[in-house]
């Protein structure tokens, strides 16, 4: 299993240039030199602005542009890549292995089915503390028996069993990031609505989550502020304002 999953609503937390962001030293938008993300992958501080219809794919060709620009800053001809360290790409190979070889006794579609239920009835659109609280609970249960998945296939060629599993492990992940994530925000926001917290709580919501998850219904918190305002002064800043039909 992945030691961590860093996961931030919509992908990884990114600046405008596309640039991997990782707080660190008291500096919220510190970036990961040369790391970049784009797309359904990136978190680019619009909150939530490109869930509306057809603005992820705006989102993506937008910012994308952006980052190759910010690449073309970056890139010098001639620069080499960092060496990498010898055992780079071990990890990646290990995973397929072990889900490769596993011979438990749960095959993955019945692991997927309940992860499916669980996330349907109690992290659905209407959520309250109680249900998210009984959902991390027995998705966590569900997660432990990942490590007694079966797969029956051991072929290295268009293996749909070994994909599934594995994509299986991916969802795990992020079921538990959402689940725990929606769990830790006590307000309504977007698509987020909670029915024991029906109002936005900007003093005390107005950020960021960021989420690692070190196994089945354990998962560690970090917050980063958002940007509210524009780049330009062409464009006013728009302010957040309550979701209403
Ligand atoms: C049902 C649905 C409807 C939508 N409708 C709209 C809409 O109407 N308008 C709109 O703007 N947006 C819509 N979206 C959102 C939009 O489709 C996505 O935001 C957009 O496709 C994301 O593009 P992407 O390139 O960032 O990621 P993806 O399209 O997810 O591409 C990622 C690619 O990476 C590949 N990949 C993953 N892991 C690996 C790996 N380890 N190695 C190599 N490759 C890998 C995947 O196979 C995939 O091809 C919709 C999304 C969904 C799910």
């Amino acid at each position: 299993m992945q030691p961590t999953v860093h996961y931030n609503m919509g992908g990884v937390p990114c600046n405008f240039h596309g640039e991997v962001v990782a707080p660190r030293g008291g500096d919220p938008d510190a970036v990961v030199p040369g790391l970049m993300a784009v797309g359904e992958a990136a978190c680019v501080s619009v909150h939530g602005a490109n869930r509306l219809g057809s603005n992820s794919l705006l989102d993506l060709v937008v910012f994308g542009r952006q980052a190759a620009r910010r690449c073309a800053e970056l890139q010098r001809p001639g620069m080499r890549h960092a060496p990498l360290p010898g055992d780079a790409g071990e990890l990646a190979v290990s995973r397929l292995d072990r889900l490769r070889n596993a011979q438990g006794s749960r095959p993955t579609a019945a692991i997927r089915l309940e992860m499916q239920k669980i996330m349907q009835m109690d992290a659905a659109v209407f959520r309250t503390g109680e249900s998210l609280e009984e959902g991390a609970r027995k998705l966590a249960q569900t997660f432990e028996s990942f490590a007694d998945v079966r797969v029956s296939d051991r072929s290295l060629i268009w293996n749909t069993d070994l994909v599934e599993t594995m994509e299986l492990e991916n969802l795990l992940l992020q079921a538990t990031a959402t689940i725990q994530s929606a769990a830790n925000r006590t307000e309504s926001r977007g698509a987020h609505a909670r029915e024991d917290f029906p109002q936005r709580d900007d003093e005390h919501c107005l950020r960021h989550t960021l989420v690692w998850v070190e196994g089945p219904g354990r998962v560690r918190f970090d917050y980063r502020p958002v940007h509210l305002n524009t780049l330009t002064d062409e464009v006013q800043t728009i302010p957040p304002k309550a979701r209403t039909y």
